[in-house]
């Protein structure tokens, strides 16, 4: 018996392409003095006219930075050589959902090109171990192993996550390393390995806001233009300019009612370097599909 429809499966695939296309087209975008809020629109608008929706706003997140910063709605921050950028991007279609990120250095002076190289190869021997019925543990086993032969520290308390319709991190949590963790991956899942390495201690802590929003509480109210506009995924405060009259009062009144909360951004300690790559993966009954490769 088919564990996932037609129809799902065809969704996650078609949201996979685009996800990867709109990878692509962030990352032509940074260069030295570019605007983080260009690349951003730029891909976020490619995903648009393809069809889809993003999955969740991109994540453009810089050198000790993990994950979690989009352009503010009059974002002025620009690249700089050297910067280590994380562009995090996925696409939604019907709510079935890509995810997949990849690391580039501005200016590419090379200087972190080994730190970039250790993720990439950890994400693929995830992938060619992965199998319907594989273990968690395994995956980080193998991931952790393969960042730490290159001299550097996987981030421990950041990693995958299953990916549900509408829910971007859903059960179960893909560790980076082994967590003895003994859950299994059945057909029908789809999830997102998302190798991080640091030059750092290998722990990332909350830092400020980084304009990433997301409904939250025990009791969502679907009348909530940001429901009807974006579901349950994460969205961009520069999203809300069509959506609600008044943008930043209404996120501060939302917030103070703990109906939406804001997403930190993950750090490392000053001075230490993060990398990151991502793809999300279709398990079927025999065999994986690589929605974003
Ligand atoms: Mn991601
Ligand atoms: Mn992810």
């Amino acid at each position: 018996m088919a564990e996932i429809t037609d129809d799902a499966r065809n969704k996650f695939i078609q949201a996979g392409k685009i996800g990867k296309l709109a990878l692509e087209k962030a990352i032509s975008e940074i260069e030295p003095g570019a605007l983080f809020l260009t690349a951003a629109e730029k891909a976020e608008g490619l995903i648009r006219e393809m069809g889809a929706k993003p999955s969740f706003p991109v994540n453009l997140s810089i050198n000790n930075e993990a994950a979690h910063y989009t352009p503010a709605p009059n974002d002025k921050k620009v690249f700089r050589t050297g910067d280590l950028v994380k562009v995090d991007i996925g696409a939604s279609i019907d709510g079935y959902l890509s995810d997949n990120a990849a690391t580039v250095e501005v200016g590419e002076n090379g200087r972190n090109s080994d730190l970039i190289d250790s993720t990439r190869e950890a994400l693929n021997k995830a992938i060619s171990v992965l199998r319907p019925g594989s273990r968690v543990r395994d995956l980080g086993r193998v991931i952790g192993e393969t960042i730490t032969s290159h001299g550097y520290k996987p981030v421990k308390n950041l990693g995958g996550h299953g990916v549900g319709r509408y829910d971007l991190h859903s059960a179960p949590f893909i560790p980076n390393y082994d967590d003895q963790n003994g859950n299994v991956l059945r057909p029908g899942q789809a999830i997102a390995i998302e190798p991080f390495a640091s030059t750092g201690i290998g722990m990332i802590h909350n830092g400020p806001g980084g304009n990433i929003y997301i409904l939250s509480g025990t009791k969502i109210n679907q009348d909530e233009p940001v429901y009807r506009n974006f579901n349950t995924i994460p969205f961009a405060s520069r999203w809300l300019k069509d959506v609600v009259p008044d943008p930043a009062s209404y996120l501060r009144s939302m917030i103070k009612a703990r109906q939406v909360s804001e997403f930190a951004i993950l750090k490392e300690h000053s001075g230490a370097m993060i990398a990151q790559s991502e793809h999300t993966i279709l398990i079927l009954e025999d065999r994986i599909v690589v929605t974003t490769q």
